[in-house]
């Protein structure tokens, strides 16, 4: 029945068929990749403005293709959130990710808030047994959760907040923190953060890079900050370049810095050396 289903395909809708050809190629493509270890975890640093303490490790996943060289996420993450395997692949960046900040547990020189942000597309985190399958990537890797934060974006919320709420408060109860990534300017957003279990707001690199064409944008970031702080959220600014961004952001207020000025993502063991180095000198 399956075959002739595709044949149906084939001979009357080609374009619908050609998409679904390269989905199954990049399935099993991406099944190929998580058995031979072929995706690899970056990580980049977000640091207090105020202390230049190393906070966070956001955790961003790059595809070692073995055709087609180091990919960046832009390149597969969209195509990969309309594939079953999405969830497969996000519970192995959540084993990779613990076994590293198991790792760090050691490293007395990180700050005992110190955690790694995961990301989360709306995807995984909808799914009907996102949590159950989490909690199994925990009791296999045995992190501690409280090193763990989660990104979501406002589309996880959008399509299904009932749900999302009950993913994020069981979550939560074990130790999660969560974080909404890629925040704009918007009534909804400012809502999400009273009824959600949000920490940390990250300004959308969009309105940092806006800043520089339009000195009237500085102030819609320090609107930004001052309605996430008094809504009780820390602030984040992504895509920090230059240190006339990161003066401003300090003297508004912005609790934590991200961008490539500070350090640009990189692998495990470079990081590991970043740490070193950071608290060293
Ligand atoms: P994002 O969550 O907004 O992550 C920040 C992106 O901004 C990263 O791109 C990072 O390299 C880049 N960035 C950081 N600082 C700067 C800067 O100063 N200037 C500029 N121009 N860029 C900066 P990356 O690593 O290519 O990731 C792109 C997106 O892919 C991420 O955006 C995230 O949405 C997604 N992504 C990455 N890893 C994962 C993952 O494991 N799972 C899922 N579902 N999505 C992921
Ligand atoms: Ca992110
Ligand atoms: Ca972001
Ligand atoms: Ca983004």
């Amino acid at each position: 029945a399956k075959e002739n289903k595709r044949a149906f395909f084939e001979f009357f809708n080609p374009t619908m068929n050609e998409k679904a050809e390269a989905t199954m190629l990049l399935e099993k493509q991406v099944r190929v990749a998580l058995d031979e270890d072929q995706f690899e975890i970056y990580y980049q640093p977000i640091i207090a403005a105020e202390s230049g303490e190393i906070c966070r490790a956001e955790a961003l996943v790059r595809w070692r293709h073995p055709d087609n060289g180091l990919l960046l996420p832009a390149e597969f993450i969209a195509p990969l959130e309309r594939c079953r395997i999405i969830h497969e692949f996000g519970l192995e960046i959540i084993r990779k990710v613990g076994e590293f900040s198991k790792e760090l547990s050691d490293i007395k020189k990180l700050s005992g808030d110190f955690r790694i942000s995961i990301n989360m597309s709306p995807a995984q985190f909808l799914e009907p047994h996102f949590t159950e399958k989490f909690n199994a990537c925990q009791k296999e890797v045995q992190f501690d959760w409280r090193k763990i934060e989660v990104e979501v974006t406002e589309k996880s919320f959008i399509s299904n907040a009932k749900h999302a709420d009950k993913v994020m408060l069981e979550l939560q109860s074990y130790g999660v923190s969560f974080a909404l990534d890629d925040f704009g300017l918007g009534y909804a957003s400012l809502t999400h953060l009273t009824t959600l279990p949000i920490g940390l707001v990250k300004i959308d690199r969009a309105f940092i890079a806006s800043m520089n064409n339009n000195p009237k944008n500085r102030d819609i970031v320090l609107a930004i900050i001052e309605a996430t702080q008094r809504l009780g959220c820390a602030v984040a600014a992504e895509g920090v370049e230059s240190e006339e961004q990161k003066l401003f952001l300090e003297r508004s207020g912005c609790d934590l810095l991200q961008g490539f000025l500070i350090a640009k993502p990189m692998p495990q063991s470079q990081f590991l050396d970043f740490v070193d180095d950071k608290h060293s000198t």
